[in-house]
C-alpha cells in the first residue's frame, strides 16, 4: 500500500522531460492551442482531481454528464494509455454549452485549490497537476457551439441511471465504479 501510495506521488512530481507520454488531450479543430500530454500516472492523478470537483460542483443534469464523462477516462477500468480524448467530443449540448463550459472551468479552478483532495489516498504535486490543469482549462475554453463532436461511443457516453455517486467519496460512478476507489484499487 505504501509502495503504491509512494509511487503515486513521485510520479506526479516527475518533471515532464521524464516523463513517458502516453495519454493526450486535445482539441481536434484547433490546432494552435497546444495539445496536453501526460503519463499514465500523472493522467490518473488528473482525472481524480478533477472527479472531486466536478462531482463537488454539479448541480445540473448536464454538469453530471460531464463529471461522469469525465470519471469515465479511467485507466484501471479501460487501459493505461488509452483515456486520451478530443474536448470537442465531450457531451456538450449546443444550446447549453456556455453554461457547461464554465462549469468545466469553474471545476478546473476549484481543482487548483484542492477541492477534494482530502478524499485522496496521496498528496499530488500541486506545481505539476496546477500546470496541467491550467493547459486543460485553455483546450477547454476553446470549444465553440460548431465544433461540437458527437458519436465518440465511449464509456461516459452511457452514465448510470440516476447519477448515483460513491458512498466513499461523493464522485459520480461510471459504468464501471468509481475512478477514485478504482485507481486505490478497493
Ligand atoms: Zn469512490
Amino acid at each position: 500500500m505504501l509502495d503504491r501510495i509512494n509511487s503515486r506521488a513521485l510520479e506526479s512530481s516527475k518533471p515532464q522531460a521524464f516523463e513517458t507520454m502516453a495519454n493526450q488531450i486535445y482539441h481536434s479543430l484547433e490546432s494552435d492551442i497546444q495539445p496536453l500530454e501526460m503519463s499514465n500516472s500523472l493522467t490518473g492523478v488528473i482525472i481524480e482531481v478533477i472527479a472531486l470537483a466536478t462531482s463537488t460542483l454539479a448541480t445540473t443534469d448536464s454538469e453530471r454528464k460531464l463529471a461522469v464523462w469525465l470519471a469515465s477516462c479511467d485507466q484501471s477500468q479501460f487501459g493505461s494509455g488509452m483515456v486520451g480524448f478530443d474536448v470537442c467530443k465531450l457531451p456538450w449540448s449546443k444550446e447549453g454549452l456556455e453554461d457547461e463550459r464554465s462549469f468545466l472551468l469553474r471545476a478546473i479552478d476549484a481543482a487548483q485549490k484542492k477541492l477534494g483532495w482530502e478524499k485522496l489516498d496521496f498528496e499530488p504535486n500541486p506545481a505539476h497537476v496546477s500546470e496541467r490543469l491550467l493547459q486543460l482549462q485553455e483546450l477547454i475554453a476553446a470549444v465553440e457551439s460548431d465544433h461540437i463532436q458527437k458519436g465518440y461511443g465511449g464509456p461516459g457516453d452511457h452514465p448510470p441511471e440516476g447519477f448515483p455517486r460513491c458512498s466513499v467519496d461523493g464522485v459520480y460512478l461510471h459504468v464501471m465504479g468509481c475512478v477514485v476507489c478504482n485507481a486505490r484499487g478497493v
